[in-house]
């Protein structure tokens, strides 16, 4: 059977023919990641994202479909951190593309340049299940960091595509323009909110909360990919409780049983936010996600009477 796979794509492969010469084979692991590369390339670009936005990010299951993909790839953005390590790795050797090798060329890791919180300072405990050993890899979700990775792709694709560079600036500046309207905008929405306590399920909007003036105090998972305990379940509805914590974020991918068993103890509000594009329909890019984002979140925090 594992030959026959084996063979068929090596006649996948034979058969697939490069892009046209104008346009780069870009692939991303992330929808977000896609977002933001479709705004720095243009047209200059083809940009596909592996998983899905309403896929938990760090356990994606491997299509073969992704091997070829990869294979036919220019460009290979990840948002790095081991958040894609349990899945994409393989499919990067499977593809037998030389250019987008961990280190080559064609492999782009933008969290180098961005700002990354929770960095563990003591001993990593990824023996112990803590899938954010090398720091919060959810760090897309500052818009401070989408500039940040615009800027690492647009330079990037100035080294691969040299006659394109001054395009790839162009759009890289207009991104940041349009990125910056967008910030005032959402500031401005979430001000009255500054201070307010939060629990989320994991620890995906460390980088959003750090941006928008929000306070996670704590967790439905005892740590990052370790399910609900009923001890720490127990602790947190004390928590919440103390002080007096009106909102629970849950990410799309996560079952809602513990977090509502929390909210019928604690009076608090379960509202489902998608971290990443795609996600939900409306969140169709990297600025609508922040705008459906923060519109329910501001209505989740009227409706539980949160402020
Ligand atoms: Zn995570």
């Amino acid at each position: 059977m594992k030959a026959t796979i084996a063979a068929t794509l090596l006649l996948l492969f034979a058969a697939s023919r490069p892009g046209s010469a104008q346009t780069l084979n870009v692939v991303t692991t992330t929808e977000d990641l896609a977002s933001i590369a479709r705004e720095v390339g243009g047209d200059k670009i083809k940009v596909s994202a592996l998983a899905r936005g309403y896929q938990d990010p760090h356990f994606v299951e491997a299509k073969p479909s992704f091997v070829l993909t990869l294979n036919k790839a220019r460009l290979l953005i990840v948002v790095g951190r081991d958040l894609e390590s349990s899945w994409l790795p393989a499919l990067i050797t499977q593809s037998r593309n030389a250019k987008i090798q961990p280190g080559g060329p064609g492999y782009l890791d933008p969290s180098t340049s961005a700002r990354i919180l929770e960095i563990p300072t003591g001993t990593v405990t990824r023996a112990m299940g803590d899938v954010h050993a090398l720091g919060n890899p959810h760090y897309w979700l500052d818009p401070e960091n989408g500039r940040r990775i615009a800027k690492a792709i647009k330079d990037r694709l100035s080294e691969i595509d040299a006659a394109n560079a001054a395009y790839y600036a162009q759009r890289e500046a207009d991104f940041g323009r349009r990125l910056g309207e967008a910030q005032q905008r959402w500031k401005a929405q979430m001000a009255p909110y500054k201070g307010l306590k939060v629990v989320t399920y994991h620890r995906s909007w460390t980088n959003f909360a750090e941006a928008f003036g929000l306070d996670v105090v704590n967790y439905i998972e005892p740590k990052p990919g370790i399910p609900p305990t009923p001890q720490h379940t127990l602790n947190l509805i004390n928590a919440m409780t103390a002080q007096k914590v009106k909102i629970i974020l849950v990410e799309p991918y996560f079952d809602t049983k513990t977090p509502n068993a929390v909210a019928s103890k604690t009076g608090a509000k379960v509202l489902v936010l998608t971290p990443s594009v795609g996600g939900v329909p409306q969140a169709s890019d990297y600025f609508k996600l922040f705008d459906t984002n923060i519109a329910k979140l501001i209505d989740a925090i009227k409706t539980a009477g949160a402020r």
